[in-house]
């Protein structure tokens, strides 16, 4: 048995279907690692070796019936906010630290269905409210790149274990960007889609109309085949959409020649911008040109608001949202109360973290009478004028290109005192959250010390075909995505 080093899972389906490799060994290499590494990264939560075993066994009996699926048999983390029937589902909270979910999501119910097998549980920011990884209860994670430094947020803990190939690919959601800055931040490549393709079924609510599932990987035709494979309409999401499956990695190789990539104004010339960032976006520029790509510089003149409108409509859903653990059916509850409104009080403020009560408090503010014109109204206007912005450049562009994320991997602690300045890292991604379009972010260089730097992709409603192509051509023409972090 051999597997390559920082294998596709192109390359992985390869093996497993020649029969150079079981998915039983696979799982096991995958555990043995997980056993060398995790310490050092604090990547797994929950890790169930004799589930991972069976499941595995089981994608064995289906490779040695002549099954074809693409991703029968390989190995993947989720993020600890999705529910597994069975596994501890804790969202990065004291609050579900001893929550075990009586259901599978719907996300992870296909993926299990295409024969992925199921490695463990990985660490996120509580109720994935984050930038960093360092809202977690169970502690931050550590970037493979530089263990001093964060892996970004809120899904850091799938972006630092496929990193440091502790799994092969990963699932993260993305409300305001958690999909896309991680990936910047550890060279991977992930994608948020369009909003309603995946199901949120199963997924602990953090901001609803934001939320959406999607795959953190190595390249941009890894991220195609788990794409295909989450999508579909699930009628236990009032907002998920019916439309057909795509094959997405059926596009892949188009060329992109008189693709019309649009530059906007606000995003290239965003005050806060490492200089490094600034010049990987440059070269990237040229390499989509010499791929035939026409770059056309449009404007988004209300963009600039979308950090402010999310920060006001997130913390609202979140509020909302949260009121439902108050420590009765399920999760922390208080040892010692007086009664039960004390108790309600108790278990929530020993349950919850810092940053989820910060969220929560401006939330019920922005929410309640007398400021919910002046906030949550404004904010909800916001995001059309937004959208209106992004359809407006749509008739001059296909796809928007931006830096993912305003600087590199930062010190860990170095932002922690200091949530405003936290909340700025978001100033690229959280206008397709707002406005429900499909982003990814994909490696484009890295800096002086060697860390990462990440390029978004902006496209209109359901055009992940077109994304997920052009990043295809841009990755056959480069290769910073292949590059890893030394020491894993
Ligand atoms: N960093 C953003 C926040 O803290 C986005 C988080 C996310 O996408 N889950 O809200």
């Amino acid at each position: 048995m051999s597997v390559s080093a920082y294998p596709s899972l192109t390359q992985l389906a390869q093996a497993l279907h020649s029969r150079q490799i079981s998915a039983v060994e696979l799982a096991q290499h995958y555990l043995d690692r997980i056993a060398t590494h995790n310490a050092k990264l604090n990547v797994y939560l929950s890790l169930d070796a004799d589930r991972t075993l069976a499941d595995a066994r089981e994608c064995d009996a289906r490779l040695a019936a002549g099954e074809q699926n693409a991703l029968l048999g390989i190995p993947i983390a989720h993020k600890d906010l999705f529910c597994i029937d069975g596994w501890r589902t804790t969202c990065g909270s004291k609050m579900l630290h001893n929550f075990v979910a009586p259901y599978t999501a719907t996300v992870v119910h296909k993926l299990r269905e295409a024969g992925m097998v199921t490695l463990g549980k990985v660490n996120m920011d509580e109720f994935a409210m984050g930038s960093s990884n360092e809202n977690s209860y169970f502690g931050a994670v550590h970037n493979p790149w530089d263990p001093l430094r964060v892996p970004g947020g809120s899904s850091g803990g799938s972006a630092a274990c496929v990193a440091a190939d502790l799994a092969p690919c990963a699932t993260g959601t993305d409300t305001g960007g958690s999909i896309r800055q991680p990936s910047a931040f550890t060279n991977l490549t992930g994608i948020k889609p369009t909003y309603g393709l995946c199901s949120r079924y199963g997924m602990v609510a953090f901001a609803s109309s934001l939320d959406q599932a999607g795959p953190i990987a190595r390249s941009s035709e890894d991220c195609a085949l788990l794409l295909s494979a989450m999508t579909g309409f699930d009628e236990r999401d009032s907002t998920s959409l019916a439309r057909p499956v795509v094959d997405y990695r059926a596009h892949l190789q188009q060329s992109i020649k008189g693709l019309r990539i649009g530059l906007p104004k606000e995003f290239f010339n965003a005050a806060g911008t490492d200089t490094a960032v600034q010049a990987a976006l440059q070269q990237a520029i040229a390499v989509w040109r010499s791929l035939g790509a026409e770059m056309v510089e449009v404007s988004l003149p209300k963009v600039d608001y979308s950090v402010p409108a999310y920060y006001v409509v997130a913390p609202a859903e979140a509020s909302s949202n949260l009121s439902r653990f108050d420590g009765v059916r399920y999760g922390h509850r208080a040892a010692l109360y007086k009664d039960l409104n004390d108790m309600y009080k108790k278990s929530r403020a020993e349950g919850f973290g810092a940053e989820v009560k910060r969220r929560i408090l401006i939330g019920t503010y922005v929410l309640s009478h007398g400021y919910y014109d002046a906030y949550y109204v404004q904010a909800q206007k916001l995001r059309r004028l937004i959208a209106d912005d992004f359809a407006q450049a749509y008739q001059h562009c296909d796809l928007v290109l931006s830096p993912t994320a305003p600087e590199c991997a930062y010190p860990l602690g170095s932002k922690t005192d200091d949530p405003l300045k936290m909340y700025l890292g978001d100033i690229f991604t959280v206008a397709a959250n707002l406005t429900g379009q499909p982003a990814m972010s994909l490696p484009c260089g890295f800096d002086a010390q060697g860390l990462p730097i990440g390029m978004q992709l902006i496209g209109n409603y359901f055009d992940e075909a077109r994304m997920l192509n052009a990043a295809q051509q841009f990755q056959l023409a480069t290769d910073y995505h292949l590059q890893r972090p030394k020491g894993f």
